[in-house]
């Protein structure tokens, strides 16, 4: 069981999978109790009046600085950064030989730190690009290369940093020259750093991450656009990552290459991945005990690296969530069991406005072929406002492959495609929502360890206006977002018929619930055009009723739907005219009526 991601009430806390309901939040106040307590403890520690203390302290605060930031990445949007020891080195070194002057005339100690910071943001984008294009596999190699790279150019470039005799790092002014001094320094910054990760943890740059880790192609078609939140990431993880680097060499006073180890890359991910994704809580955990673990076992020390390895085995098989679904015990109450669905479809009055100006969206002599294959070939179809327009034919005739094409997914060999006075660009299916075209899967595309609620808010995402800087710091337009995407996600949860299952971890939800759910993402553009791709597959006959007046009713808001579907039944009772696909090719066009009494569609598909 993972941990539920987005979930986290004000995800402060580990994982408990429930937005707190609207208003006074006690839950969310409930999420903040671990990180008192630990703020509590951090607090009082100088009363031990013990340096060996104030060392390893100051130093699980410096690591935690560097690791809320790669949790983002790692934790949130699944990307293997394992060599973030590089970014950390290379903050360390920039604030030691600005501070020392080997290259310009020495800096104050904010400047020097300051420098650090830009140049771990600066090239937290640079390691971060291959992430873009590469699959995580080779993401996770490219980081590693980085990482030898400024260990090698660190050991070699002597004049400036010393080499293999080191740098002093920057030496801060009092009130922070002594050891409990620096510590409450890093203290304050880690705290500010939970602050801000927490902060774009529940805000829908955290939601999309998570969704394009978990669901990538339902989170282009809501519109996110993996690059540019990644960039965003990248240039926060690393920035925070070249501060930790800065304060790293004044806890150290000196620094040389070898303190930038293999194994402290590895401390950094472990954090992560024994805190649990997609928690705050539990890597600040994971951080801590990694941290002490090597003090409380002097022994293990030359072993680090085993132990790791074995810890990552354990983690693994034993607890994947990590820490976080251990302490997840929310997620583990029992559903109702004779729950329905029931859709309200007088919320849907208020959910998508009819006074759109009507448009078409239409496809003309569109082909696509698969190596010999030709999936759709020279299609014209046309989908109007206030329509449904069903899309029928037997198994491999193109259906799909037409959603594909007009949700952008993949770009037509030939013809064109366009909605309203626009033609769609092919192949960018993060396009698609601009232009109000929304879809749901054959095979529902949901994060399971999200909650439902978060799930549909993710169909929300470009309702937002706050900027990722804005989210990071929880802005009044930040708020302003989260409470627009949350009002609207739970009167598409109460149009659909599941306002009762919002705080519910979507992975405990039934196969037709998550069709359900998938239409409520799907409603969050208050789309023009709505792509259902089989809804009714796997649903009860009664459940099949009222997806039927559920489709209805959205159309007669004016959307214009567009329905493939196996159920002949649904197909001639709720749609305004009917094609029929063969092969890729147009068989039949008309009104059900018609294509029910046509002799080829009957013997073709329909059978006697
Ligand atoms: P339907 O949804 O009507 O069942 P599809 O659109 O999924 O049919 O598939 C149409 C044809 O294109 C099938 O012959 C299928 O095997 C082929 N096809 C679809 N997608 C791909 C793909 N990504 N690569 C190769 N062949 C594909
Ligand atoms: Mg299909």
């Amino acid at each position: 069981m993972d941990p539920a991601p987005l979930a986290d009430a004000g995800v402060l806390d580990a994982g408990s999978g429930a937005l707190p309901a609207r208003g006074a939040r006690p839950s969310h106040l409930r999420a903040l109790i671990p990180f008192l307590a630990l703020l509590a403890l951090a607090v009082v520690l100088p009363l031990t009046d013990n340096d060996y203390y104030a060392l390893i302290a100051t130093r699980a605060a410096i690591y935690w600085v560097l690791i809320s930031g790669l949790n983002l990445i790692v934790g949130f949007a699944g990307q293997l950064a394992i060599g973030y020891v590089a970014l950390f080195a290379l903050g360390a070194y920039t604030a030691s030989v600005l501070a020392a002057g080997t290259v310009l005339p020495p800096a104050p100690v904010v400047l020097a730190l300051a420098g650090g910071t830009a140049m771990g943001a600066a090239s937290g984008v640079i390691v971060g690009l291959p992430a873009l294009r590469l699959r995580t596999f080779y993401f996770a190699m490219t980081t590693l290369g980085f990482a030898t790279i400024v260990t090698q150019v660190a050991l070699g470039w002597q004049s400036v940093t010393g080499g293999g005799v080191g740098v002093a790092g920057p030496s801060l002014p009092a009130p922070f020259d002594t050891a409990w001094g620096l510590y409450y320094l890093c203290l304050g910054i880690a705290v500010l750093c939970t602050w801000m990760t927490a902060n774009i943890a529940r805000s829908r740059f955290g939601r999309a991450l998570v969704a394009t880790r978990e669901a990538e192609v339902a989170a282009e078609a809501a519109g996110i656009s993996k690059p540019a939140l990644l960039v965003s990431v990248f240039l926060f993880a690393g920035a925070v990552a070249g501060l930790a680097g800065g304060l790293f060499a004044s806890l150290q006073t000196y620094i040389t290459p070898d303190a930038f180890t293999f194994d402290l890359s590895l401390l950094f991910f472990i954090a992560v991945l024994i805190g649990g994704r997609g928690s705050i809580l539990g890597p600040l955990l994971g951080t801590i005990i990694l941290t002490m673990l090597p003090e409380v076992a002097a022994p293990l020390a030359a072993w680090s690296t085993f132990v790791y390895a074995i810890l990552v085995l354990v983690i693994v098989l034993a607890i994947p969530g990590g820490i976080a679904a251990l302490l997840d015990f929310r997620s583990r109450r029992p559903l109702p069991r004779d729950r329905a669905i029931l859709p309200h479809l007088g919320a849907l009055g208020e959910l998508l406005n009819a006074d759109r100006a009507p448009v078409a969206l239409a496809l003309r002599g569109v082909a696509l072929g698969f190596g010999g294959v030709r999936a759709i070939d020279g299609l014209d179809l046309d989908v109007s406002s206030g329509q449904v327009h069903g899309l029928i034919g037997p198994n491999g005739s193109g259906k799909t492959t037409t959603l594909n094409v007009i949700s952008g997914y993949y770009a037509p060999q030939e013809g064109t495609l366009t909605a309203g006075a626009a033609t769609l660009p092919s192949r960018m299916p993060s396009s698609r929502a601009r232009h109000g075209i929304a879809r749901t899967f054959q095979t529902p595309r949901i994060i399971g360890e999200a909650t439902v609620l978060q799930n549909v808010m993710v169909g929300g995402t470009t309702i937002g206006q706050a900027s990722f800087a804005e989210a990071l710091l929880s802005l009044p337009r930040q708020l302003r977002d989260e409470r627009r995407i949350e009002a609207t996600a739970r009167l598409a949860l109460d149009a659909v018929g599941l306002g009762a299952l919002a705080d519910v971890r979507a992975d405990r939800l039934q196969h037709s619930e998550l069709r359900f759910v998938e239409i409520a993402r799907a409603l969050m553009l208050r789309p023009a055009f709505l792509l259902l791709d089989e809804p009714a597959a796997g649903l009860s006959p009664d459940e099949i009723k009222r997806l039927g007046a559920l489709i209805r009713a959205i159309s007669r808001r004016g959307v214009g739907v567009l329905l493939v579907e196996h159920h002949a039944d649904l197909i001639f009772e709720i749609c305004d005219e009917v094609t029929v696909l063969n092969l890729g090719r147009v068989l039949a066009h008309g009104t059900p009526a018609e294509i029910r009494a046509h002799k080829e569609v009957v013997s073709a598909y329909l059978g006697a």
